[in-house]
């Protein structure tokens, strides 16, 4: 692997193959070796989220895009979104479904803390919501919560379930349809191991009729699935140039990935996250998370150094990890373990924060 340690919670390190695919020549998006390569990275991703190839759809951009394309799609203006806010990636859904015209409201839950279904169903019981917003991985604390309990609440009282699996789709189990997903939405550049540069969204039957029987016509050109969708049953219609090295490299990253078999990919991110937690609890720090993920770990300060221990463990041992997000940038710093992370990696990094800890700390 060239360049830096990325321990980051993406980008991530990607495999030579990938890096070959974007350095590959130019290649017209009409032609039929695109048009091959597209349909089987539909394909794939079908097959990552455990649903059929009708529902999927990838186009050029970043997981905040397939986020937003899934919201300015489903939401019309007056509609009640229900969001579970437990940090600053599910507060983004919150704010994007305002955009578009949702009445919000928010449930919040503490710094580190999961979504508790219980509340959920609490307030699905007093008011109608067209959907319910909830993150699978809260990246900025680390932090996963029972998304299939959720969507199994929402669709109980006849809410869509609309879930971020940016920071889980091939490091943690999500099976799309078995567990009652309305509509998720992932970035290339994390589990997957692709470069940055675009988003993998998948749409329920219930999900694909409330987008297609809207009333209102949705407020963005880009962002409207339904013709995305067009583009997905036919990759020959024109919408928008997509990036082409980027879709073809995600293309090998999810190859890479179904050759060591997804499962087995779960079971590997699970076990590097048992690694780490346990190395940053040796060092004496404690984990932020009451529901740590498999992906990213984030570990408390007892004191605002994280920019510096970040720095040091750059600078020093050609890694990179991450700080903490908004108000606790400074006292939280986070691990991304997701993607390609072996054991070998995360004793790297283990030993690198050792010695910054010994050092700055
Ligand atoms: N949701 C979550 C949970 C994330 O972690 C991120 C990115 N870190 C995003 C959304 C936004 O994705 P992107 O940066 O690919 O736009």
């Amino acid at each position: 692997m060239r360049g830096p340690l990325l321990m980051i919670p993406g980008p991530t390190n990607v495999d030579e193959r990938v890096l070959k695919a974007l350095s590959l020549p130019p290649l017209g998006h009409t032609s039929p070796e695109f048009y091959g390569e597209f349909k089987e990275l539909l394909e794939l991703t079908a097959k990552t989220y455990f649903t059929g190839r009708e529902n999927v759809v990838v186009y050029s951009g970043s997981g905040t895009l397939g986020m937003e394309g899934v919201l300015a799609s489903i939401i019309e203006p007056g509609d009640k979104v229900l969001a579970l806010v437990n940090g600053f990636f599910a507060e983004r859904m919150a704010s994007i479904a305002e955009i578009y015209g949702a009445r919000v409201r928010r449930v919040r839950f503490g710094f580190g803390e999961p979504v508790n279904p219980e509340k959920v169903e609490e307030f699905l019981l007093k008011e109608d919501f067209k959907a319910v917003t909830v993150s699978h991985v809260e990246t900025s604390t680390g932090t996963a919560s029972d998304v299939r309990e959720v969507a199994k609440i929402a669709r109980e009282h006849d809410a869509l379930a609309i879930v971020d699996v940016v920071s889980s789709l091939g490091g943690m189990p999500i099976r799309f349809d078995e567990y009652g997903f309305d509509a998720a939405f992932a970035s290339s550049q994390k589990c997957i191991a692709g470069p940055p540069g675009a988003t993998l969204i998948a749409l329920s039957k219930r999900a694909k009729e409330a987008i297609t029987g809207r009333k209102s016509p949705v407020r963005s050109y880009y962002f409207d699935l339904r013709r995305w969708l067009k583009v997905m049953s036919d990759p020959k219609i024109y919408l928008a140039t997509p990036a082409i090295p980027i879709l073809r490299a995600l293309r090998v990253a999810l190859q890479i990935l179904h050759e060591e078999g997804i499962e087995n990919r779960w079971r590997r991110h699970r076990k590097m996250a048992e690694l780490i937690r346990e190395g940053i609890e040796k060092m004496g720090l404690s984990i932020a998370s009451k529901s740590p993920a498999d992906t990213v770990t984030a570990a408390l300060l007892d004191r605002p150094m994280a920019k510096k221990l970040q720095n040091y463990v750059y600078e020093k041992h050609g890694i990179l990890i991450a700080t903490g997000i908004g108000e606790m940038k400074d006292r939280v710093l986070r691990i991304g373990h997701l993607g390609l992370v072996n054991e070998e990696m995360v004793e790297r990094t283990l030993a690198a924060l050792k010695d910054a800890l010994d050092r700055i700390g």
